[in-house]
């Protein structure tokens, strides 16, 4: 277990080093091979937390360390009752995905507070901190190894029934029955090349599997083709149910029935209320936002 302790804690710093594609949790698997061996290891080791998933951030504070000049976050506030879905919008830099970086503890806030539960990001071991989250961003990357493995990776001991469950809840079944070595086929570099929606699939299959308290949305659904998106879509609002859900988003289809919408723009949360709310307000940056960017509107 202290190669696991070891393993973890580079892994988090490693990710903070590349990260520059914000969102991407999965990229690290593509540079660190051993990881889900480490991670397999790890299951059984260690009981952690269940939390509820209500989520608060207070005055936050955050520069990254490598440029101290930019002021990304300068005082963010809201809250997230448990079971809620929260979509963030604002401007392509605004500090989105970073607020999700922060919540998965991949860097330290400068000023304030985030808590879950109640309870400082900071007094929880990582292991239940990021246990009790699943984040699906844009761009998957999965590790080098069967779809079997990168769907189990969120739970290292579920059963063949539970896998097969789970990527069917994710409308991924279809596509991997597809293939001659269905579960057992490899993926990855070395492997067979799955679309972005697929892909994004399978991580979806591991979110159900994990059955976080925190969902996490990065983009989620901006990079695919429609029909894609159909299927991704779909799976996300069975994967969102009961759990409070972090959706930063473009489209105006996700957002608009969130129960709160933020919007972030100079380091600040500008705009707080839901759909009917923000479109109300004249000269409002979310009816803006939706006027220009929100075609489905
Ligand atoms: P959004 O998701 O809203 O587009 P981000 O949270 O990715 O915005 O980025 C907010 C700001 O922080 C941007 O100016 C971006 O260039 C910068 N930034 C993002 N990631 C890093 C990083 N790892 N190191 C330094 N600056 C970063
Ligand atoms: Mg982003």
């Amino acid at each position: 277990t202290t190669f696991i302790g070891a393993s973890f804690g580079g892994i988090a710093e490693m990710y903070a080093q590349i990260q520059k594609a914000v969102g991407a949790t999965e990229r690290v698997f593509e540079l660190l091979d051993e990881v889900p061996e480490a991670i397999a290891t790890n299951s059984g080791s260690k009981n952690i937390e269940k939390l509820n998933g209500t989520v608060r951030f207070e005055h936050v504070a955050f520069n990254y360390p490598t440029r101290k000049e930019i002021a990304v976050l300068k005082d963010v506030n809201f809250d997230v009752a448990f079971g809620q879905k929260i979509a963030i919008v604002g401007p392509s830099g605004a500090g989105k995905s970073t607020i999700a970086s922060l919540l998965l503890r991949f860097y330290d806030i400068e000023k304030g507070a985030i808590t879950i539960d109640g309870k400082n990001i900071y007094d929880y071991d990582l292991e239940t901190l990021r246990g009790n989250m699943s984040i699906v961003p844009q761009d998957v990357i999965l590790f080098g190894g069967t779809i079997k493995e990168n769907i189990a990776y969120g739970k290292p001991l579920a059963t063949d029934d539970e896998i097969f469950a789970a990527a069917k809840q994710a409308n991924a079944l279809d596509f991997i029955q597809g293939f001659p070595e269905a579960f057992e086929t490899i993926v990855g570099e070395r492997g067979i090349k799955l679309s972005g929606g697929q892909r994004q699939r399978i991580a979806i299959a591991r979110a159900l599997l994990k059955n976080p308290s925190i969902l996490i949305l990065d983009e989620a659904t901006s990079s695919l083709d429609s029909e894609s998106e159909k299927l991704v879509q779909e799976a996300l609002e069975i994967l969102m149910k009961g759990r409070t859900s972090i959706i930063i988003a473009h489209r105006l289809s996700t957002i608009r029935s969130a129960d709160q919408i933020l919007v972030l723009d100079n380091g600040i949360v500008s705009e707080k209320g839901t759909h009917q709310e923000l479109i109300a307000l004249e000269n409002g940056k979310y009816k803006n936002l939706s006027n220009l960017q929100f075609t489905e509107y």
